[in-house]
C-alpha cells in the first residue's frame, strides 16, 4: 500500500501525510448535487476532482467507501434559511411534482457523470430517504442543549455551541466579525442569534414536501442531511469530507457544529475543498447566468462557445489544472486541451504496435516514479500530464524507428499508461469507441435488412425498438438506413 500520500487539509491549512483512521479502509463523504436543475460544468469539475481522488486512493491500495449524497429536499434559495424551496419553485415552473423534479435531474446528473467516465460512489444516499435519521440527530442535539424550538422550527444555537467549541474552526474567521457582518434578514426574528441556522423547518400550508416530526409537520434544514448520512454510513469520525470551496464557510461549518453538538466529535480528519471553475474570472453558477450545461459544451450550442468539445477533451482540460487552483474557461484553453488529448491518444494507439528490441534507449521507472510522486503531492494531476507527454514522446520516437525499447521497458510503459491514463484519470479513447459503435451498428442494420427481406418483421421491429430504447434512432430511406444518437 502507498503510504506517502500528502493532502491539503482545509482544517489545518496545510498539507499533511494521509493516515487513515482505520487503514486499509478509507471513508470519504462528498456533498453531492442539489437536484432541482441540470448540473452545470462547474459542478462537474468538483465531482471529476473527487473522482480522481477516489480512483487514486483505490489505486494506492485503500478500500474506499465513497459516499456522495443527493440533496433532494430542504434546500431553500438563500443560505440563511430564507427564500423559496428550490424544488417547490422548480416544480411549479415545470408543472411537475417535486419528486418528479428530483427524479428528472438525478437521472440527468448520472448521465452527465457517465459521459465524463466517473466511477459511481459506493453509496449515494438521498435526504428524503433519511428523514428519520435526521430527526433522531436533531433530537440528540436538542437533548444536548444546542438547539431550540420556535413555532415548530428548530434552530441550532451557535452562541451556546461557541462557548465549548470553535464554530469557525474550518475557515479560521473571526466570530465577532462574522456576527457584525451578518445581515438581519426577514424571517429571522425567531432566531435567538444571528448565526443560528435551521435544523428543521415548519411546513407552510402550501409546502408539498413535508414529513411528520415531534415538532409538527415540516422538512429538514439543508445542512443536517450530510451530518446524519455521513454518520450513518461512515461513523461519527471518518477520514475525508469533501466538496466545493464555496461550501466551507456555511454548509461545512454547520455540519461540523451539528456533529459535535450530537456526538462531541469533529466528524472528518481531513477536509478537502476543490476550487471553482470560472468564466472570465467569475465563478460559474446558475445565478450568474454563465453556468452552461455539459451538453451545450459538447454540441457547441452556446454564445460563449466557438465550437463543441468532446467529454474527454473537457475532462482532460480539467485535469490539466490542480484541483485547488481556479480554472478559467476559454475556447483557446479548450482548443489546446483538445490538441493535447489527441496527441496522447494518438501515441496510445501506437503502443500496441511497437516492436521491442534487445536493448533500450529509454527507462520508464523514473517517469512512473515522477507520476506517483506528483499524485502523492496532493493529487497534482498537471504534473502527471507533463510526464505522460514525455511517455508519448518515447512511443512516437520508437514508432518512427528513431529509438529502441526493450520488452521489459515496453511492458512498464504499457502499465504506466494503463494506470495513469485509464485507471487513475479515467480517460478513454472516444474515437475508437465511435469506430467500434459504427461497425457494430453497420452489422445490426445489415441483420435487420436481411430480416425484412425475409419478411421477418418481428425481428426487424425488435432491432429497431431495441436500438431506440438505447437512444439510437434508425432512419430508412431509399438509399438505405442511417442512424443517429439522441
Ligand atoms: P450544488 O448542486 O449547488 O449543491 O453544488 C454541487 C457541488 O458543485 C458543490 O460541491 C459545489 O461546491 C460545487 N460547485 C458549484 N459551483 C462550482 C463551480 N463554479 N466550480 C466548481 N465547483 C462548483
Ligand atoms: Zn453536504
Amino acid at each position: 500500500m502507498n503510504t506517502g500520500l500528502q493532502l491539503y487539509n482545509t482544517l489545518t491549512r496545510k498539507k499533511e501525510l494521509f493516515e487513515p483512521l482505520n487503514a486499509p479502509h478509507v471513508g470519504m463523504y462528498v456533498c453531492g448535487p442539489t437536484v432541482y436543475s441540470d448540473v452545470h460544468l462547474g459542478n462537474c469539475r468538483t465531482f471529476i476532482s473527487f473522482d480522481l481522488i477516489f480512483r487514486y486512493l483505490k489505486y494506492s491500495g485503500y478500500k474506499v467507501r465513497y459516499v456522495r449524497n443527493i440533496t433532494d429536499a430542504g434546500h431553500l434559495e438563500g443560505d440563511r434559511d430564507e427564500g423559496d424551496d428550490k424544488f417547490a419553485k422548480r416544480a411549479k415552473l415545470e408543472q411537475l411534482e417535486p419528486m418528479e423534479i428530483v427524479q428528472k435531474y438525478t437521472l440527468g446528473f448520472h448521465d452527465v457523470l457517465r459521459m465524463f467516465n466517473t466511477l459511481p460512489p459506493s453509496i449515494e444516499p438521498t435526504a428524503t430517504g433519511h428523514i428519520i435519521e435526521q430527526i433522531e440527530m436533531i433530537k440528540e442535539i436538542m437533548n444536548n442543549g444546542y438547539a431550540y424550538e420556535a413555532n415548530g422550527t428548530i434552530y441550532f444555537d451557535v452562541e451556546k455551541y461557541s462557548k465549548t467549541y470553535n464554530y469557525t474552526i474550518l475557515t479560521n474567521r473571526n466570530l465577532e466579525d462574522m456576527l457584525a457582518n451578518t445581515r438581519e434578514l426577514g424571517g429571522q426574528d425567531e432566531k435567538r442569534g444571528r448565526l443560528d441556522f435551521a435544523l428543521w423547518i415548519k411546513a407552510k400550508p402550501e409546502t408539498l414536501m413535508r414529513w411528520a416530526s415531534p415538532w409538527g409537520e415540516g422538512f429538514p434544514g439543508w445542512h443536517i442531511e450530510c451530518s446524519a448520512m455521513s454518520a450513518k454510513y461512515l461513523g461519527a469520525e471518518f477520514d475525508i469530507h469533501g466538496g466545493g470551496m464555496d461550501l466551507a464557510a456555511t454548509h461545512h461549518t454547520n455540519e461540523i457544529a451539528q456533529s459535535e453538538a450530537c456526538s462531541h466529535k469533529q466528524p472528518a480528519k481531513y477536509w478537502m475543498h476543490t476550487n471553482m471553475l470560472t468564466v472570465n474570472g467569475t465563478r460559474m453558477s446558475k445565478s450568474a447566468g454563465n453556468g452552461f450545461l455539459p451538453e451545450q459544451l459538447f454540441t457547441g450550442d452556446h454564445d460563449l462557445l466557438e465550437k463543441g468539445f468532446s467529454p474527454m477533451t473537457v475532462k482532460f482540460f480539467m485535469l490539466q489544472a490542480h484541483y485547488r487552483s481556479t480554472l478559467d474557461f476559454s475556447n483557446e484553453a479548450l482548443d489546446a486541451s483538445e490538441k493535447g488529448f489527441k496527441r496522447l491518444m494518438n501515441a496510445l494507439s501506437l503502443l500496441d504496435k511497437l516492436s521491442p528490441s534487445e536493448s533500450s534507449d529509454f527507462e520508464i521507472d523514473p517517469i512512473a516514479e515522477h507520476c506517483v510522486k506528483a499524485m502523492n503531492d496532493d493529487f497534482n494531476s498537471p504534473v502527471v500530464i507533463a510526464e505522460l507527454f514525455e511517455a508519448s514522446r518515447i512511443i512516437n520516437t520508437v514508432h518512427d524507428g528513431k529509438g529502441k525499447i526493450s520488452v521489459v521497458e515496453l511492458d512498464k510503459l504499457k502499465k504506466l499508461m494503463q494506470d495513469f491514463v485509464y485507471d487513475i484519470f479515467g480517460l478513454k479513447d472516444e474515437e475508437s469507441a465511435n469506430i467500434e459503435l459504427n461497425s457494430v451498428l453497420d452489422m445490426v442494420i445489415d441483420l435487420r435488412k436481411t430480416a425484412k427481406e425475409n419478411k421477418d418483421y418481428a425481428t426487424s421491429d425488435k432491432i429497431r425498438l431495441g436500438l431506440q430504447s438505447m437512444g439510437i434512432q434508425l432512419k430508412d430511406s431509399k438509399d438505405g438506413t442511417t442512424w443517429n444518437k439522441a
